[in-house]
Parts: structure tokens; C-alpha cells; sequence
């Protein structure tokens, strides 16, 4: 199958009776600001070129971004202060992201999440995350003919990947590396010696921002950074 089929299969999914019934109810009890938007409410796919060589790695909707408009950190303040460094890096064509239908696109970079619903507190439980997993390996699968780096936003998106990318055939080093802002590892395909690397990121997410822990300077700087090793 392609990434647009697996996308399609994707939005119908329904394996999660907590995050099911939030990212609906989030949808029915709307925030003031947003009472005339008819909510996605649904599972959100990745975003961006099939064939990037830059994956990008979230941890999950937002319930008024991604869960509101349909697609990754679109309509929220992560999504407000990522696209204008992905766009001063040039990898994306406008500097904002608001809607799905606002003619923005990723350029070389495919944005997606090992959880496609929008958790409570942005907290998924374990059980959660595990039920979508197959998600992601299932995508990281399909684009790995062309993927040069993988960009973890936040510890909890490395955590995930890193046993994800161990069992799909990715020789990743024991113990484990660690999360960091600006970390780097190499990694070795055991099939045919193709390498990746895996980057680290603070998440752009609304208290980084706000504690200055991630400045926009910072996301800049590594967005370049993966850029430059991706080939882009
Ligand atoms: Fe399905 Fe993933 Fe959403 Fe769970 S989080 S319902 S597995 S798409």
C-alpha cells in the first residue's frame, strides 16, 4: 500500500475508547474562540511529502490544533512557532499553519506522531500509545526508501521511536542513547547498510515556548541542522 492509502485507513481508526470519546467531546464542547469550527475530531495523519527525507516525530494532536483542523500542529501555538522556522529554514512554503486548506506546504519534511488521537492533558497511557504503533511502523516502513533523519520532538517521541525503529530492522546501540536538545545518533539499516541519523529537539510545545526552555532561535537552529543532514 502507499502512504495515502495507510493515511485513508488511518482516519477510520477507532482502536482507542478513551481517546475516541475525548477527541469528540473536545469537538462538541469547543472553546469559545474556535465555537464556529466544525471540529476534525478524528485521527490525524502525518503531514507532508511521501518521499522526505526528514521525518519529523511529534507526540500527539493537540485537542484545538491538529484535533480542530485535520492536520499536525496546525490552528495551535506549537504549530505557530514551529512553521515560521520551518519556513525561514525553507521547509515549508508559507511561515504559518492555520488551517488544513490554507495552501501550506512541508517541503522535503514529513511531520508525523506515534499517536494520532488528541489525549486528555496530552498524555496518552501506555496502552495507548502501544495500540498505535503500528501506525507508525507501518509509515516509517513506507518512507524509509528515501528518509535521511529523523527529528524526535521531545523525549517522549524518542522513547517511542527508538524501539520502533529497533524492530524494523534499524541497528540501534545498547543501552539505549539518550534524549537531548540537539542529540545525535547514527543509525545502520541491518538489510542494506542504508544510514540514518536521529536528531533530538525540545518539543516546540506551548510551556517550552513560555519557559524559554525552546526558543525560536533554538528550533531554528536544529530544524537547520536536520535540514543540512538530510541533504535539504
Ligand atoms: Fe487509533 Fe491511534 Fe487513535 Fe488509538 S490513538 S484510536 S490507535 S489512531
Amino acid at each position: 500500500d502507499s502512504v495515502e492509502q495507510l493515511d485513508a485507513a488511518l482516519i477510520g481508526c477507532r482502536a482507542c475508547p478513551r481517546l475516541v470519546e475525548w477527541r469528540e467531546e473536545v469537538g462538541r464542547v469547543r472553546r469559545r474562540a474556535f465555537a464556529d469550527c466544525d471540529y476534525w475530531s478524528r485521527p490525524v495523519p502525518g503531514f507532508g511529502p511521501a518521499n522526505a527525507p526528514l521525518v519529523i516525530v511529534g507526540l500527539a494532536p493537540a485537542a484545538h490544533g491538529g484535533n480542530r483542523t485535520g492536520r499536525a500542529f496546525t490552528g495551535d501555538p506549537s504549530g505557530d512557532v514551529l512553521f515560521p522556522a520551518l519556513y525561514d529554514v525553507g521547509l515549508a512554503t508559507r511561515p504559518t499553519s492555520t488551517d488544513r486548506d490554507d495552501g501550506t506546504e512541508l517541503v522535503g519534511v514529513r511531520i508525523t506522531m506515534p499517536v494520532h488521537c488528541a489525549p486528555p492533558d496530552n498524555k496518552p497511557t501506555i496502552a495507548e500509545r502501544d495500540a498505535c504503533r503500528p501506525w507508525l511502523m507501518r509509515e516509517l516502513t513506507l518512507l524509509r526508501p528515501t528518509t535521511r533523519v529523523f527529528l524526535a520532538f521531545g523525549a517522549y517521541a524518542w522513547q517511542a521511536l527508538l524501539p520502533i525503529l529497533a524492530d524494523s530492522g534499524w541497528i540501534v546501540p545498547r543501552p539505549r542513547p539518550g534524549f537531548g536538545h540537539g542529540a545525535e545518533v547514527e543509525l545502520e539499516h541491518q538489510a542494506d547498510g542504508q544510514r540514518v541519523r536521529l536528531i533530538g529537539c525540545y518539543h516546540p510545545s506551548h510551556r517550552n515556548i513560555a519557559t524559554r526552555t525552546l526558543t525560536p532561535e533554538m528550533l531554528r537552529d536544529v530544524l537547520a541542522q536536520a535540514a543540512h543532514a538530510a541533504g535539504l
